[in-house]
């Protein structure tokens, strides 16, 4: 992971959820195992008004890797593994938006939702204890 401005708390919280999240990805589709996460001032990019707000991660500009918005580190967990595997979905898929949802379901059992002012990706308290 490259350096940022976020506390090594953050950062240290920040890998483990993606650590997490990963390995319980691979057990499904092993080639994500090898998947990297970097932070990337594009994710927001030319992206304005509630577009903006709400993007975080996105897997399209470096092959193999989740790139994500530094603010994202700040996320409630519940956000950040849901972000997450939501891009692990894409990863696994190849997929839009509902593929990739549709494949953390069925393969990990955990629903997506999209909560709060921003419809964001979201689980519950509950799923967010298969990742430990
Ligand atoms: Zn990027």
């Amino acid at each position: 992971m490259t350096q940022t401005q976020a506390s090594s708390a953050v950062r240290r919280r920040f890998a483990l959820v993606f650590k997490s999240c990963r390995r319980l990805a691979a057990e499904h589709c092993p080639r994500l195992a090898s998947v990297d996460v970097a932070f990337c001032s594009e994710v927001k990019g030319r992206l304005t008004g509630r577009a903006r707000m709400r993007a975080f991660m996105h897997v399209e500009h470096e092959e193999g890797t989740v790139c994500v918005a530094p603010e994202a580190a700040r996320l409630p967990e519940e956000n950040l593994a849901a972000l997450f595997l939501h891009e692990f979905g894409h990863l696994a898929t190849d997929g839009g938006e509902a593929e990739a949802d549709a494949w953390v379901f069925a393969k990990l059992g955990i629903v997506i939702r999209y909560e709060g002012s921003l419809d964001l990706e979201r689980i519950t308290e509950l799923d967010l204890e298969k990742l430990t």
